[in-house]
């Protein structure tokens, strides 16, 4: 049984490779690319940033073995990376390789730019670009009556979201109401273009219906798994590890960034949830930072004779309590982060490419897990496996997974339900289901108005706790107040 029907696409394949973070994508990515001519494009947003090698984990430059990296150690600390910046400079790095002869091989846990990057745009977001790059170019004011450019100014989300309820009813179905960014967004889209965003939405679809795939190239997927207690295990260490290599001088470095940056009063440094504060690595830091300086640490990190320091750096991990906490804080965040990976490899990636083998694998867009629990067993579940998946798709196009060896799931994770989920959500884009539901149980507590459910959500919601509480303690107080109501009419009697 083939996988691929054909394979005339423009030749311009891609492999990716996905998985939590600590997990071993770097050296898979390395094997891979010295057995099949291929190089390396990163597609971890904190691994953009400048420097911070043991902080954002990058790959040493001694194991990376002369293989190119691209998008890479090229962004100032100073600086927002963004999505649209990663989907110009990923698209720009795959062809160059594919001009060169050699195969993309994008690697990374931010896995959303991945999926933006790899599929064609099934949300009104191609529509966003296209106002935010009018908007660079100056070009939407000058789009807008006066009458339009009013609403759009007035900041007041009503109007806004009234206005958009009244030229693109169903556009205005799929956003909930407090979403003023999007619906905002959706009518200047509106006003600008001339055209309803759900119309553009609408045909959108129908081209990726049309071509029977979402994918922009013939991909092939690779998710490095490995089950979660022997993972943390692995997490945990390299907390210690990343300070023993390195991190303490990052930690200096960049708490002295921070500071300048706090001295020029730059609010990104109060909320920590941009550019490279987000970095799981430093804010778990600055409860120690705050207190001690960085004397002490400065003092470590001078340490000449190398088994010196490294003595001083453990103890400082395992003996200084206010440090060891700030260890923990970071190996928990580690760890949530790495079940949110999974989460959305499972529950997004997965439907997706479900499509994609319901339309029979027109640009291949098949994902092979790889076992990489035991890591002892790295050579032939990974490793082997990875190249000999590899070396089908590139010859043939497709992978003949009647042979066991090669199937999309390994013998030895069988064992774990729905590993990479089936069902379709895909729901969520198909406009019937682009629906308002208030319920009347559930109200917000400041303005006591039914709370709005959007589409699937309002199944979800029906099932949850709080509505259901909310039911019963509704259903409570009717029964207390007829109790009440009958109590006294027999104390009138
Ligand atoms: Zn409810």
């Amino acid at each position: 049984m083939l996988d691929l029907k054909r394979n005339d696409n423009n030749g311009k394949k891609v492999i990716s490779i996905i998985g939590t973070t600590g997990v071993g994508k770097s050296q898979l990515s390395i094997e891979l690319a010295k057995r099949i001519n291929g190089e390396i494009i990163n597609a971890d947003s904190m691994q953009m940033y400048k420097g911070l090698d043991q902080i954002t984990n990058k790959h040493p430059i001694e194991e990376r073995e002369n293989i190119p990296h691209h998008v890479m150690n090229h962004v100032n600390w100073d600086e927002q990376y963004y999505i649209h910046r990663f989907q110009k400079e990923c698209n720009a790095a795959m062809e160059d390789c594919w001009n060169r002869g050699k195969i993309p091989i994008i690697v990374g846990g931010t896995h959303y730019y991945l999926q933006s990057t790899l599929f064609n745009n099934k949300t009104i977001g191609s529509n966003e670009e296209f106002v935010k790059k009018e908007e660079d170019d100056g070009n939407t004011r000058s789009k807008m009556t006066e009458e339009q450019l009013k609403i759009i100014d007035s900041d007041d989300n009503e109007l806004i979201f009234e206005k958009l309820k009244e030229i693109d009813p169903i556009i205005a179905n799929k956003f909930h109401p407090n979403d003023y960014r999007r619906i905002k967004r959706a009518l200047e889209v509106s006003f600008v273009r001339g055209v309803k965003a759900s119309t553009i939405y609408e045909e959108q679809r129908k081209e990726s219906l049309n071509s029977g795939t979402s994918l922009k190239y013939d991909t092939l997927f690779f998710w490095i798994y490995s089950e979660m207690e022997e993972l943390d295990q692995r997490l945990d260490e390299r907390v210690d590890k990343m300070m023993l290599n390195g991190g303490v001088k990052e930690l200096i470095d960049l708490y002295k960034f921070y500071l300048e940056e706090k001295r020029r009063g730059n609010e990104s440094v109060e909320k920590m949830d941009v550019g490279i504060w987000q970095v799981i690595g430093f804010k778990e830091f600055l409860p120690y930072l705050e207190k001690n300086g960085t004397n002490d640490l400065l003092d470590i990190n001078n340490i000449v004779n190398l088994e010196e320091r490294d003595e001083a750096i453990r103890k400082l991990i395992n003996e200084d309590k206010e440090f060891s906490k700030c260890c923990d804080e970071m190996k928990l965040k580690t760890r949530r982060y790495a079940r949110k990976q999974v989460k959305w490899i499972r529950n997004l990636l997965g439907p997706e490419l479900q499509e994609e083998e319901n339309n029979g694998f027109v640009k291949f867009g098949k994902i092979f897990v790889l076992d990489a629990t035991d890591l002892t067993k790295w050579g032939q579940r990974v490793g082997e496996r990875g190249v000999n998946i590899t070396n089908e798709f590139l010859s043939k196009g497709y992978v003949n997974d009647n042979c066991a060896e090669l199937a999309a799931i390994p013998t030895t994770l069988c064992h774990i339900d729905n590993l990479i989920k089936k069902n379709d959500t895909s729901s969520l884009n198909k406009v019937e289901n682009w629906t308002h539901h208030e319920c009347e149980v559930c109200r917000d507590r400041e303005t006591n108005k039914p709370i709005v459910y959007v589409g699937e959500q309002w199944d979800i919601h029906l099932k949850s706790k709080k509505h259901r509480f909310n039911l019963n303690r509704g259903k409570r107080k009717r029964e207390y107040e007829e109790w009440l109501k009958k109590s006294k009419k027999e104390i009138i009697e």
